[in-house]
C-alpha cells in the first residue's frame, strides 16, 4: 500500500536534558532556548526510511522524577524509545539505565527497540560521560548511540533514523543461524 506506515516513539530521560528541544529540533526545525518543562506533547512527522514512508508520532514526555518519569501509557503501545541524557550530567546518564528497567518491568520483554541519546554534544568542555562510556552501555543493551545537539542541529535527525532502523528490525528479525 502507498499509506504511510504510523510508528509510536517515545522520548524519555531526565528533566532538562534537551527532550523538548531535540523534538522541536527534529519536527519544526529550530531550537528553543525556554520551553514550558511540564508539558507532555505529541509531535507527529512524516519520514522516508529505506524507501517507505512512516508516520512517526513522538511523544514528548514531561516526567519530574524517576517516579513520575515513566507512566505506564508511555510503556505500554510504544514501537520505541529514545533514551537521552545530557553529556555534561553524570546523573542523567544514570537515569535512563533506571528509565530502561522500568520499561522492562512494565513491558515484561527482554529488550525493546531503543536508541541512547548523548545531547548537548557541544558543552564538552563540561562534559561528565565520555563517549566510551555511552558506547559501553550501548553494546550491553545491543541498541545504537549517538551524541547530539539539539542547539547545533547536530545529529538530530539521526536519532530517529537509527530508531526506525531498530524496529524494523525488531519486527522483521533475520532468520537465525
Ligand atoms: P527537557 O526538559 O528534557 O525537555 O529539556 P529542554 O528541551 O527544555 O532543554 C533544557 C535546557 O537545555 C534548555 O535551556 C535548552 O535550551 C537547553 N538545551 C537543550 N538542548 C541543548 C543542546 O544541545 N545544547 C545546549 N547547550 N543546550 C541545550
Amino acid at each position: 500500500s502507498t499509506q504511510a506506515k504510523a510508528r509510536r516513539i517515545a522520548v524519555l530521560g531526565t528533566r532538562a536534558v534537551g527532550k523538548s528541544s531535540l523534538v522541536i529540533q527534529f519536527c519544526e526545525n529550530h531550537f528553543v532556548d525556554s520551553y514550558y518543562p511540564t508539558i507532555e506533547n505529541t509531535f507527529t512527522k512524516t519520514v522516508k526510511y529505506r524507501g517507505l514512508e512512516y508516520k512517526v508520532e513522538i511523544m514528548d514526555t514531561a516526567g519530574q522524577d524517576e517516579y513520575s518519569i515513566l507512566s505506564s501509557h508511555h510503556a505500554s503501545s510504544m514501537n520505541g524509545y529514545v533514551l537521552v541524557y545530557s553529556i555534561s550530567s553524570k546523573s542523567s546518564f544514570d537515569m535512563i539505565k533506571i528509565i530502561r528497567d522500568k520499561i522492562l518491568d512494565f513491558t515484561g520483554l527482554e529488550s525493546v527497540p531503543c536508541v541512547i541519546v548523548g545531547n548537548k554534544s557541544d558543552l564538552n568542555i563540561q562534559r561528565q560521560v565520555s563517549v566510551v562510556e555511552g558506547e559501553s552501555l550501548a553494546t550491553q543493551w545491543k541498541c545504537p548511540f549517538v551524541e547530539t545537539s539539539a542547539k547545533h542541529d547536530e545529529n538530530v535527525s539521526k536519532i530517529f533514523d537509527l530508531l526506525i532502523d531498530s524496529i524494523e528490525k525488531a519486527n522483521n528479525p533475520p532468520p537465525e543461524e
